[in-house]
């Protein structure tokens, strides 16, 4: 009998490839699979444009406003940049001329707990493309001890579930950014010498090049397999609390600092001065120029309050204190806290000056002994007050009326 042969590629069949006939035709299996993978890519990119064409600043703001509390003005900013960076992806063939839009990352300033990374997450996670978090201090420069810069890259790789292109178009937010600024002329704190090869490691991924990632991570040996990772349409975005970077803005303008933190309305005076900060001071905290060049919109985000944290944990989608209500629903019964309570939990938010990262931690102490009993309190509704927050005062038990049986 004369052998099959692939009417497409005229391969000979083989066990590991084996021929269907069809109407006079037939097609080896690496051709099924090659023709596979051409039409799913084709249709995913298709998918992937479609969905752009329907956001908007406007609509990526209200996404944001779901998660993020306050912070008006960086959601905005930040909106603008993500809106424009994946418009100049997809649509920039759109428009005809010689022009090129170039690409614009993203420096979020503002203290710990404020927002940065949620704001980040919720978009990518809305967006659906891939992204990858890493602190800046645990890089170091190619051949120390410690993380390569280019293995954020492997980790948005794995992130996009190994989907090369997936993982060209994802976000990668690098936290803490302020951390590796090296010694400013200003600035006594003693830091790490080697801040500024991590600048300059960070600099090589975030210019929009060719990078080798490991398709693994770790450290690079030469039995790796490297992957070509094209990191243009990459949106990296760093964050920082930049603490004393309004002193040096205070000092340009040549205001005179001393006793400025002494009162609140000066603390506040101060902050504010925040919003008129030019690149050049950022070189003077110890950033590189190369990489400032790099972040060209710059958002701050403020300290939060009392009232934001209280909202925090009551108001948005996934709010703290629901999914707490939840577990203790799950057990029949019912969780409350008075309202001085709220406040007594953002107060304490506050006094550890970890914004709203730590709500959590308090909430989960407050609430122990009844988690603990949580099983035998069903039919109970838990009412902590202020004085549970502060005083460690057990929670009131209260016996809630048998819920009426439905008809
Ligand atoms: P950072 O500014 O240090 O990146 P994160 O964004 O990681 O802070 O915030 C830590 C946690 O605190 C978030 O997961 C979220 O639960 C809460 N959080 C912080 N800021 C806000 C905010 N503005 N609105 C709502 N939740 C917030």
């Amino acid at each position: 009998m004369k052998p099959k042969v692939c009417s497409f590629c005229r391969t000979v069949e083989t066990d590991e490839n084996p021929i269907l006939s069809g109407d006079g035709v037939t097609i080896c299996k690496n051709c099924v699979v090659g023709a596979y993978r051409i039409m799913i890519d084709s249709d995913q990119a298709k998918i992937k444009s479609l969905d752009l064409s329907a956001f908007s600043p406007r609509s990526l703001k209200e996404i944001l406003d779901q998660y993020v509390i306050g912070q008006e003005d960086a959601k905005k900013t930040f909106a603008i940049a993500v809106y424009n960076h994946y418009k100049r992806i997809f649509r920039q063939h759109e428009v005809e001329d010689d022009s090129e839009i170039a690409k614009s990352n993203v420096l979020l300033i503002g203290p710990t707990g404020s927002g940065k990374t949620l704001m980040a997450q919720t978009l990518a996670r809305y967006l659906d493309v891939p992204i990858a978090i890493a602190d800046a201090t645990s890089l170091t420069e190619a051949g120390y001890v410690g993380e390569d810069a280019e293995n954020i890259l492997t980790r948005l790789l794995q992130n996009a579930g190994g989907d090369m292109q997936k993982a060209q178009q994802g976000i990668v937010f690098i936290d803490e950014i302020d951390k590796i600024a090296r010694l400013g002329e200003n600035r006594s704190i003693t830091r790490d010498v080697s801040g500024e090869g991590v600048q300059q490691a960070l600099l090589k991924i975030i210019e929009g090049s060719q990078v080798n990632v490991t398709s693994r991570g770790g450290r690079k040996h030469p039995q790796q397999d490297f992957l070509q990772m094209d990191t243009t349409n990459i949106l990296f975005i760093a964050g920082g609390a930049f603490d004393g970077l309004e002193e040096i803005v205070a000092r340009r303008k040549g205001k005179n600092i001393l006793g400025f933190n002494q009162n609140k309305r000066g603390a506040k005076e101060m902050q504010s001065l925040i919003h008129e900060l030019e690149p050049d001071d950022l070189v003077h905290y110890g950033l590189i120029p190369e990489l400032i060049g790099r972040l060209h919109v710059i958002s701050t985000l403020r300290e939060l309050e009392v009232s934001d944290l209280v909202h925090i944990l009551t108001t948005p989608k996934n709010a703290l204190l629901r999914q707490f209500q939840k577990l203790f629903a799950l057990d029949g019964a019912k969780l409350t806290f008075e309202n001085d309570a709220l406040t007594a939990v953002a107060e304490q938010a506050i006094k550890r000056k970890t914004g709203a990262r730590g709500l959590r931690s308090i909430l989960e102490k407050v609430t122990q002994e009844s988690m603990y009993e949580l099983p035998e309190l069903s039919g109970y509704e838990v009412v902590v007050s202020a004085d549970s927050v502060n005083k460690h005062e057990k929670p009131l038990y209260i016996k809630m009326a048998p819920a009426k049986k439905s008809a």
